[in-house]
């Protein structure tokens, strides 16, 4: 480890491939031997998350000129399932943190990038995105955190939930409405830096199935006042839009985590299948294994084919979000299936806690619920290509 971020050249392959070297250098020395005890305490571990910092993955994809590593979402996503093959959750620290710093560096003014983004990139400023509310996180339009303009303030009210890194982070992009009677209501949503001040309350946190040491929590916002310097872009109205476009890159990011669980539930069903003897012989040599075996290994293909072309269409600029949403689809429908088959071919020692399978199994799950449903995703899909059909056709 270094005390400093490595200044990695983001479009040289070269210095990415010796970072994401390094990086697994690192998840096989000094966290694949200590997952299940972190695991199982769901403690923050916060050591790990030092080593991550010292990494520069607090500003992962921020521009170097803010002093990030400025890696492009096709580097980014290789680092991303690098950690999720090794312990998902790990990438959660910083991962909502960059849809923060990406909603700064797409639409923040000239003053909020210069205030947050080396901050962020630095990790001494870090947190995530608070958009899901209690009574529900598809239907975003819905939501009803309100903030009140009152002269050269605004005032926030409401409460968000399920929110990563609302424990342990300083900051969250939080998406609340500021005229609550516009229509379509996404025109009176707007999005806002709030730090830890007065007002803002962190609530319970949520005990989960998986993805556990890190935080997930509630947050209440009771008369917290709040700059207009903090409002993303100056101008409210535009939050919606904005959030849509960064959930891009959530998307994709939540993509290389599912090829990262579902390669890790292949890799150890390989080596098991080997070690494992029946009827006299390993049972990889036993058809019915094979077959597992040769599905885990193409869905694994598939979705990492998948997230590479979301990521390049992403690194390309303008819409992505067809890409992003099949690529996160069909990758954590993967790693759900592989952690399945996985722990079918462990048997018993599967379903016990002394391997990683039983983690992948509880772990794989939230993939197909966050940062959009798979639900909402092939509804988003389907209607991107009917969009894209219509203009095709001229019909639009
Ligand atoms: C561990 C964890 C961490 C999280 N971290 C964050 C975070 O950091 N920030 C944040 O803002 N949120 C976070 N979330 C919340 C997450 O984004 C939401 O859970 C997700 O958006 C779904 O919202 P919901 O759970 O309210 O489900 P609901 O919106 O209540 O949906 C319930 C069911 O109805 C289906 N459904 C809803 N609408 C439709 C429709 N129109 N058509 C078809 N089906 C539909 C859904 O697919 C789902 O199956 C986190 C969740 C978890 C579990």
């Amino acid at each position: 480890m270094t005390s400093s971020s490595p200044a990695v050249d983001p479009v040289d392959e070269t210095e990415v491939d010796e970072m994401v070297t390094a990086i697994r250098r690192w998840l096989a020395n000094d966290v694949a031997p200590r997952v299940i005890e972190l695991e199982r305490a769901d403690t923050y571990p916060s050591d790990l998350v030092e080593q991550i910092r010292e990494f520069g993955l607090f500003g992962a994809t921020i521009a170097p000129h803010y002093g990030g590593l400025g890696l492009s979402a096709t580097a980014y996503v290789r680092v991303v399932e690098a950690i999720s093959e090794v312990w998902m959750s790990l990438s959660g620290v910083f991962n909502s943190h960059l849809m923060m710093a990406e909603l700064v560096s797409r639409f923040g003014t000239a003053e909020q990038k210069e205030e947050f983004l080396a901050r962020f990139a630095s990790g001494d400023l870090r947190g995530g995105v608070a958009l899901t509310e209690p009574q529900g996180g598809s239907d975003l339009q819905a939501i009803t955190t309100n903030a009140r303009r009152v002269d050269d303030h605004y005032v926030l009210n409401g409460s968000k939930s399920w929110i990563t890194n609302g424990l342990h982070g300083s900051c969250l992009a939080v998406l609340a409405k500021t005229d609550p009677a516009a229509t379509p209501r996404h025109r009176g949503m707007s999005v806002f830096l709030v730090t830890k001040e007065p007002g803002f309350t962190v609530g319970r946190k949520f005990e989960k199935l998986g993805y556990r040491s890190i935080d997930t929590v509630e947050i209440f916002f009771d008369d917290l006042t709040v700059g207009t310097d903090r409002l993303v872009g100056g101008e409210p109205g535009h939050g919606f839009a904005q959030v849509m476009s960064v959930l891009e890159l959530g998307r994709i990011n939540v993509a290389a985590r599912g090829v990262g669980i579902a390669r890790a539930a292949l890799n150890d069903a390989l080596a098991y299948s080997q070690e494992r003897h029946t009827m006299g012989k390993p049972i990889c040599e036993h058809q019915a294994i094979q077959l597992k075996l040769a599905d885990m290994a193409c869905r694994v293909e598939a979705a990492d084919l998948l997230v590479a072309r979301a990521a390049a269409a992403y690194d390309r600029g303008g819409r992505s979000d067809l890409e992003a949403g099949m690529a996160k689809l069909v990758a954590s429908e993967a790693a759900l299936t592989n952690s399945i088959e996985c722990m079918r071919i462990f048997g018993a020692a599967g379903y016990g806690r002394d391997h990683h399978v039983e983690r992948y199994y509880r772990d794989a799950p939230l993939l197909c619920i966050g940062e959009g449903t798979n639900e909402i995703q092939r509804i988003v899909i389907a209607r991107q290509l009917i969009e894209r059909d219509r203009q095709q056709r001229g019909t639009a």
